[in-house]
């Protein structure tokens, strides 16, 4: 009988194999990533909403009613928004982070998905990046919707307004409600197009749209990798899953890949 650790051993040998057979490899990332960076989740136990109640479902209805009420809020953070805005400020890329930027310069990763507005993924250095649900640092104008870095924002009247068209200006991390930016979505589309072969990581894939791509992948024969310290909904469907840390298996899925073309 072989040890669960030998066993994961050869998952992860699997895993190189099939990511080096791939024509056209994608990852999807979730809040299970940044987690193991320090910031805490919105659900399950010990997230945001469990502890402070679930935030009202329709926030962009709220925002486009009163979008200076909702800049006012921003800028004076109470509860759980000024702990997230904490946390989000001093947490850090972890290695689960830095493996998919060695991926991508191996030339074995074509491009990353992140339903993230962490930020953390640009800081470690990924390149072709979908930052599908926004990203915190950035705001956007509604109306054209041009990102700007959010230190940029003209504050001295609220809502701020787009320099370029005076549309209003909202943080660019996607509310309830709101429609995910159509520059987003299309590239998700057209990359998802070109794709073989996904890895999961750190999510459930239940979040939509964000889940249908690695889906769409595997509905069209491709091949489908979990990373996750749990079961999942789409577990059934991977070929191969990975469980534990996306900062402990990531890395050993680079050394393995590095072996095979050795
Ligand atoms: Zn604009």
């Amino acid at each position: 009988m072989t040890s669960p650790a030998a066993s994961q051993d050869d998952d992860i040998r699997r895993a190189a194999r099939l990511l080096l057979s791939a024509r056209y490899v994608m990852a999807l990332t979730g809040a299970g990533i940044s987690v193991e960076s320090g910031i805490p989740p919105f659900r399950g136990p010990g997230g945001l909403w469990t502890k402070y109640g679930e935030p009202p479902m329709n926030g962009y209805q709220l925002f486009l009613q009163d979008p200076k009420k909702a800049w006012e809020e921003r800028l004076s953070p109470k509860g759980p928004s000024k702990i997230l805005w904490q946390t989000l400020g001093e947490a850090q890329p972890n290695a689960g982070h830095l493996a998919f930027v060695e991926l991508e310069r191996m030339g074995v990763l074509r491009s990353l998905i992140t339903q993230n507005v962490d930020n953390l993924h640009k800081r470690a250095g990924s390149k072709n990046l979908i930052e599908i649900h926004g990203n915190y640092t950035l705001i956007r104008c509604i109306a054209c919707n041009v990102r700007y870095p959010g230190s940029e924002a003209p504050l001295h009247d609220l809502p701020p307004r787009c320099p370029k068209c005076d549309g209003v200006l909202k943080s660019d991390t996607v509310s309830f409600g709101e429609p995910i930016p159509p520059d987003a979505l299309d590239k998700c589309y057209s990359e998802t197009q070109l794709s073989d072969c996904f890895i999961v990581a750190g999510t459930s894939a239940t979040v939509y749209p964000a889940a249908s791509f690695p889906l769409a992948v595997k509905q069209k024969g491709g091949a489908m990798i979990e990373v996750n310290l749990y079961e999942s909904e789409i577990t059934p469907l991977c070929d191969i899953s990975l469980r534990g840390p996306s900062a402990e298996i990531m890395p050993k899925l680079v050394t393995a890949i590095k072996e095979f073309r050795q």
